[in-house]
């Protein structure tokens, strides 16, 4: 499996396009408290089972291996990972190891009152909150949840310090077309960053999401008038290609995996809760680590593995051409 090393810095993993792979996106439950009608259908219930996650030992012994070839980022994800009990001492074992240099949370926040201080001491400092909706009713009719749990997690993560937070909303026509403009003064008055996705044919509810698509391309357009947007950048480098108000702190980030995708610059795989590592989200390409690890493999063992699984990377997902190929929910592989 040598070969399959990048020949220039063997210690780096390099896919086969070229790419550097830096960022992990970690599922530590596939469950989730919320069922967004366009996610996970009501009543859903196939979630793997607890015995087959992978338990904070062996997620720590992949994220190590990682790190050592040379990916520093990690964001902790799912379902939902304010489901998994004890999230905090994860977070602090994965970012004291060495090579980490970043590590960030993917939450829906309804948990995040009661657990954003212990996550910020363990390393957490900056998160992203899904919030489709400003209005109490239509969040609950998207959901299922509360708003007002949300919305006060959110207070508590800045209290405590985090930043930047950035609030993930999915734009969808018919649902919360008529809310970007509430969201941006929602987000200017509390210093938090928007981020705008375009929905993508996931899971079996693919469909559903499809349903509403919105390109983003004229929204963006609508709102650099509305609120005279320049081009700006945010640190990071994500998929978002950002916008910002000419004298304010607000940044907008559109995130167009549709009109617009961004493959060429893919620098992540991701690890599903069952030890499962994906190289694309809109791809099967995988490679399963979990009865490696359950077989006692050596760390150079596992290594190899990852950089068998990075020659697999595909070259781009095809949500386009064929919007009905991935079945797996985007809470399995990590959202
Ligand atoms: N529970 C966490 C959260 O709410 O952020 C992490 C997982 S969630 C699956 C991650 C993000 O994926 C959310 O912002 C959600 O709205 C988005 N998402 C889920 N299904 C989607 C779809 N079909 N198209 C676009 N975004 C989707």
């Amino acid at each position: 499996m040598a070969s399959l090393r990048n020949t220039t810095d063997p210690g780096m993993l390099i896919d086969p396009f070229g790419r550097r792979i830096e960022y992990l996106r970690l599922s530590v439950a596939d469950k989730c408290n919320l069922r967004c009608f366009y996610c996970l259908p009501e009543g859903h219930k196939d979630f793997e089972q607890p015995d087959h996650w992978l338990r904070f030992d062996e997620i720590e012994r992949v994220i190590k291996a990682f790190a050592e070839l040379g990916v520093g980022r990690v964001r902790l994800t799912g379902g939902e990972p304010l489901v998994r009990k004890n999230l905090h001492q994860l977070a602090a074992s994965l970012s004291a190891l060495p090579g980490i240099e970043d590590l960030s949370l993917s939450t829906n926040a309804v948990l995040l009152e009661r657990h954003a201080e212990n996550l910020f001491k363990a390393g957490v400092k900056r998160i992203n909150v899904s919030l489709d909706s400003l209005n109490p009713e239509r969040f609950k009719a998207i959901t299922g949840g509360e708003l007002a749990a949300v919305l006060s997690g959110l207070q508590a993560a800045r209290r405590v310090g985090i930043a930047p937070i950035k609030i993930n909303m999915v734009a969808m026509k018919g649902i919360n077309d008529d809310e970007f403009e509430n969201m941006v003064t929602y987000c200017l008055a509390n210093d938090f960053t928007l981020r705008l996705i375009e929905t993508m044919p996931i899971g079996s509810t693919g469909v559903t999401a499809s349903d509403h698509y919105l390109d983003l391309q004229d929204v963006k357009k609508n709102l650099s008038e509305r609120f005279d947007l320049i081009p700006g950048v945010m640190p990071g480098g994500g998929p978002a290609r950002y916008m910002q108000m000419r004298n304010e702190n607000l940044r907008i980030g559109f995130i167009t995996p549709i009109s617009q995708h961004f493959c060429e610059t893919c620098n992540r795989v991701r690890l599903s809760v069952d030890g499962t590592l994906y190289m694309c989200l809109g791809q099967e390409d995988n490679m399963e680590l979990r009865p490696l690890l359950r077989a006692g493999i050596s760390d150079d063992g596992l290594k190899q593995a990852i950089f068998a699984a990075i020659a697999l990377k595909p070259e781009k997902h095809e949500f386009k051409n064929k919007p009905g190929q991935v079945v797996r929910f985007m809470s399995m592989t990590g959202g």
